[in-house]
């Protein structure tokens, strides 16, 4: 495994600036974790920056900022990890705990994938590239969180993947070749 900045620890991710999110509830007993999930997501969408996704996953969105925000007011959402387009990784619900970031959702005939799986966001959108950066930090967490939960090396899943009918994140745009070559010279 090459050196890498990030180190999975009691179910914290050191080296992720830890940002507590209320979102989450306990996985059900004996639940191991077994899938990891990547997403896109942008605030206001397509555009980045700003620190509306941290607020949003905090209950704290301001939804009279912007005219999309009133659309999801109210939602209630977490997940797992932000990287955002800087490469910072953002950590806001314990990996022992459920974050909610799939909803209805399918893996490999198993319901439920927050029951058992880490949502990672990734700050993007559909229509944009992602940043180099960003795929260089996803390997590197993704080869750590595989090393520390075992049961998820081979299981990695787009949520367009889980929930082909609703959503179609992280997008045509995420570069799975690109990105499952970059984890395989992490994880050697
Ligand atoms: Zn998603």
């Amino acid at each position: 495994m090459q050196a890498t900045p990030f180190q999975v620890v009691d179910g914290q991710l050191l080296g992720a600036r830890q940002v507590a999110s209320p979102n989450f509830n306990q996985r059900p007993e004996q639940t191991e974790i077994q899938l990891i999930v990547i997403h896109n997501i942008s605030l206001p969408p397509s555009q980045f920056g700003g620190g509306y996704i941290e607020k949003f996953f905090q209950n704290q969105l301001d939804w009279s900022v912007h005219p999309y925000f009133q659309t999801i007011e109210g939602m209630q959402v977490s997940a797992h990890l932000l990287i955002l387009r800087t490469g910072e990784v953002l950590q806001f619900v314990n990996f022992k705990d459920r974050a909610w970031h799939a909803g209805r959702s399918s893996y490999l005939g198993k319901v439920e994938c927050n029951d058992y799986s880490i949502g990672i966001e990734l700050e993007g959108s559909d229509d944009l590239n992602f940043e180099q950066n960003q795929y260089n930090v996803l390997a590197q967490v993704v080869a750590v969180l595989q090393r520390a939960y075992p049961k998820t090396d081979q299981h990695l899943a787009g949520h367009s993947d889980i929930a082909p009918k609703r959503k179609t994140d992280p997008g045509p745009h995420f570069q799975w070749n690109e990105f499952r070559t970059l984890l395989h010279k992490q994880k050697q």
